[in-house]
């Protein structure tokens, strides 16, 4: 049965709705001695199970749970010299805490349609309660981590039990909102 396909903790037994009246909170990572913890205010958006690579997880867990919130919602309180950039050529600077993996907040800032958000991952929330996850985008890259390829018809039709659509890379509304950001910078469309 799909039923026994994991996705990924926070939502194999279900998808929590949000309350919709979120205030933010503190994520914090996995370490107990001098954790990082960053402050988000205001809700999530665009929460989504994401199989790409790049993103983080816990181990041994296919999806991430990823969303985004505008960089200046975000503030590091405490330790945040435990943080360091993945990957600096990456258009997400993904800052992970150097002694967990944890990745605590993941700004935009090149010149992208992207640019003033910053990804982060509400599972680290210290509450719940945060805007739920709509769908689920890189699906196919979860093989690129070692998932058996044979396994994708029950991963997509768990994650449509879910209510998570699954995409090949960004949802609709993602790819569009991209391509309009485009389409304005080259004139195609009026900016
Ligand atoms: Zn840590
Ligand atoms: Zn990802």
């Amino acid at each position: 049965m799909s039923g026994q396909v994991s996705i990924h903790p926070v939502v194999d037994g279900g998808v929590r709705r949000g309350s919709g009246s979120f205030q933010g909170g503190t994520l914090t990572c996995a370490c107990t001695d001098r954790p990082v913890k960053v402050r988000i205010e205001g809700d999530v958006a665009h929460n989504h199970a994401c199989g790409c690579t790049k993103c983080w997880k816990p181990k041994g867990v296919a999806f991430s749970i990823v969303a985004v919130v505008p960089s200046d919602k975000v503030t590091v309180l405490e330790n945040g010299d435990k943080l360091a950039v993945v990957d600096p050529s990456a258009l997400i600077q993904r800052h992970a805490c150097k002694q967990c993996g944890v990745h605590m907040h993941g700004p935009v800032e090149r010149d992208h349609p992207f640019k003033g958000l910053s990804f982060i991952h509400p599972e680290r929330f210290d509450r719940d309660g945060y805007a739920e996850p709509g769908f689920a985008a890189f699906v196919s890259s979860i093989i690129e981590s070692g998932v058996d390829p044979s396994t994708m018809d029950g991963v997509r039709a768990r994650l449509r039990e879910l209510k998570l659509e699954p995409y090949d890379c960004l949802s609709p509304g993602l790819m569009d909102y991209m391509a309009t950001w485009t389409a304005k910078r080259s004139g195609a469309l009026p900016a």
